[in-house]
């Protein structure tokens, strides 16, 4: 227990607990500190100085986020003297940043600016010290100009707790450079983490967005819409609505009006994934072989094992991803049904995601020449794509999706939340194992942020152990573990890159802090426990679209529904812009 203690801010008693940072203590108590660098999920490492107080005592100006409270203390918030520290910090850091606001990720809730503002800030004061500095490309779905750079060292931090370490901090001529390794057994897995903890928008997903444009436009092309279970708790954010709102109708709604020809839903996807993986789950227990099974829907967390393990490649389920399933469905199923060339059909996918660009490019995931998907659109450039269009998301009616894919399970929505996958694969692979129905779905232990979640489920009469894991530096832990230890046998292991799950993507609405994570996976449990229809093998258009279509051709089944994998080498970066170098 910690000791209660009194300090005075702004001289105002105030009662703190020992331990607490002067930032902690002034925020319970509504009295407002700026912040920059500062993220929940990292360490505190004070590099903005824009959170700087006053102690009375010695006069001292200190970083609030790192210091912490001693009894007495008094506090000063708002002196003249802290006001204009925090202005010098900001001109500072502007000198630094390569101001473009128009296309920054952040522009509509830049802090850096509402600060430049508060503070009075002429932001070219001082020359930006790095207009020259390079523009780098990470494959086709990451770019990271790190001329916006405010050396604040997030990105670094981020990578290195994804077990990546693909991002190294250089010092050339008194300044530091962000730099993506050169080492060959460091690679990128485009998980996007950097970007959603860059307090300056200097990474971004490679956008798309104005891409497809043009294919809307175009009569004799049929443009099908797609969108992941994740977005329909978080789109509403980018328009001011509640976190964690579903919005599911609306974006029905504003995918046609910006010119969607038909819009389905991701979800129904994941419930064919569900149907897929589980029947590999059941073979391979059945077998007693490729255990654990580890899923693969995540598509940096499968680059992250073809990449740094693939001694466990063989272990991925070959089951493609939602996404891919639902696309390709869509240009097979659905094409044939409303006598449709598949060549004419464009699939748009709106994902929390920017591995997920990485994913469609693969070329293990095409079928019958075709790719399932052709673009990708995060849940952000979505959000641009409307405000671009000037349609009031807030006012929209809500609206149904189309009817060829009926609507998904709450095991398929589920997906967005770390532990969804695992739940929903359970829920199935317990009637295929004993040909009973689960009364009881809800599996709480494997729900929840907690990095590595560990479970024992009993199906039958054998249990089996489980483990649901977000963040791919848990995921390392994880494989260490078993490495160490392999008589601690696994059935199932699921892995989402991001923290918390594809909540909180690296193409989500930002910020993305732990509390806004969770109210939008709490939002995603609500509508599945209010659905009647709960488990992907009891969706009735999965059952017909197996006996209709895919039962009657395993051949074309397994091209749609499957793919393989393998050991990568370092894929690398590319430099935009080399005149800058
Ligand atoms: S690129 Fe962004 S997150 Fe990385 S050090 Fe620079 S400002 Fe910080
Ligand atoms: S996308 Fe992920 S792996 Fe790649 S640099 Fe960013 S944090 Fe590191
Ligand atoms: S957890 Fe979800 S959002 Fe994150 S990389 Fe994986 S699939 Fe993409």
């Amino acid at each position: 227990m910690k000791k209660q203690i009194q300090i005075l801010i702004n001289g105002k008693k105030i009662k703190a607990q020992e331990g607490d940072t002067i930032y902690e203590v002034a925020k319970r108590n509504n009295i407002e500190i700026p912040l920059l660098c500062f993220h929940p999920d990292l360490e505190i490492k004070a590099n903005c100085r824009i959170c700087a107080v006053e102690l009375a005592e010695k006069r001292d100006l200190v970083a609030s986020c790192s210091t912490r409270v001693k009894e007495g203390m008094e506090i000063i918030t708002d002196s003249l003297k802290v006001k204009k520290a925090r202005k010098i910090n900001l001109e500072l850091i502007f000198a630094q940043h390569k101001e473009e606001c128009v296309d920054c990720v952040w522009r509509f809730n830049c802090q850096l600016l509402k600060l430049a503002k508060k503070y009075d800030v002429i932001i070219n004061r001082f020359k930006d010290r790095k207009t020259r500095f390079p523009i780098y490309q990470f494959k086709n779905a990451i770019i990271f100009d790190s001329g916006k750079c405010i050396d604040c060292r997030n990105c670094v931090e981020v990578c290195h707790k994804q077990g990546v370490d693909f991002l190294e901090l250089e010092e050339k001529k008194h300044l530091f450079h962000i730099v993506p390794s050169e080492k060959l057994n460091r690679d990128c897995v485009y998980c996007g983490q950097c970007i959603v903890h860059c307090p300056v928008g200097a990474f971004e997903g490679v956008g798309e967005f104005e891409d497809i444009e043009k294919p809307l436009k175009e009569k004799d092309k049929i443009v099908v819409a797609q969108f992941a279970p994740s977005i329909r708790t978080s789109l509403g954010e980018e328009f001011g609505l509640p976190y964690g709102e579903v919005v599911t109708g609306k974006i029905t709604a504003a995918l046609r009006k910006l010119g969607f020809n038909k819009v389905f839903d991701t979800s129904v996807g994941a419930d064919f994934t569900t149907s897929e993986e589980s029947k590999e789950v059941v073979e391979r227990i059945k077998n007693n072989s490729l255990l654990p099974v580890l899923t693969s829907c995540c598509p940096a967390w499968v680059k992250f094992i073809e990449f740094f393990y693939p001694e466990f490649v063989p272990n991925l389920t070959t089951a493609k991803s939602p996404q891919s399933m639902l696309g390709g469905l869509i240009k097979t199923y659905w094409a044939k049904k409303e006598n449709i060339d598949p060549k004419k059909i464009i699939v748009v996918s709106i994902m929390p995601c920017v591995a997920k660009k990485y994913e469609v490019e693969r070329e293990e995931q095409l079928f019958d020449g075709l790719k399932p998907v052709d673009y990708i659109l995060t849940t952000r450039e979505l959000a641009r794509l409307i405000m671009k269009n000037e349609i009031d998301f807030k006012k929209l009616k809500s609206e149904n999706l189309d009817s060829a894919f009926g609507e998904p399970s709450g095991a398929g929505v589920i997906y967005g939340a770390s532990g969804g996958v695992m739940e929903s694969a359970f829920r199935t692979t317990y009637f295929r194992l004993t040909g009973k129905e689960l009364k009881k779905v809800d599996f709480e232990e494997v729900r929840g942020i907690q990095g590595i979640k560990k479970a024992e489920v009993k199906i039958g009469p054998n249990c089996h152990k489980i483990a649901v894991v977000n963040g791919l530096g848990n995921a390392k832990k994880l494989l260490e573990e078993i490495k160490a230890n392999p008589k601690e046998k696994y059935t199932c292991i699921e892995v989402m890159a991001c923290p918390g799950g594809c909540i909180g993507g690296g193409g989500q609405p930002m910020p993305c802090y732990p509390e806004i994570r969770q109210k939008r996976a709490e939002s995603l449990y609500d509508i599945d426990s209010k659905k009647k229809l709960r488990k992907a093998h009891e969706n009735p258009i999965v059952k017909k679209i197996y006996s209709e279509f895919l039962d009657k051709d395993e051949k074309l089944r397994r091209s749609i529904l499957h793919t393989y994998y393998h050991k990568k080498e370092k894929e690398g970066f590319t430099i935009l812009d080399l005149n800058n170098k």
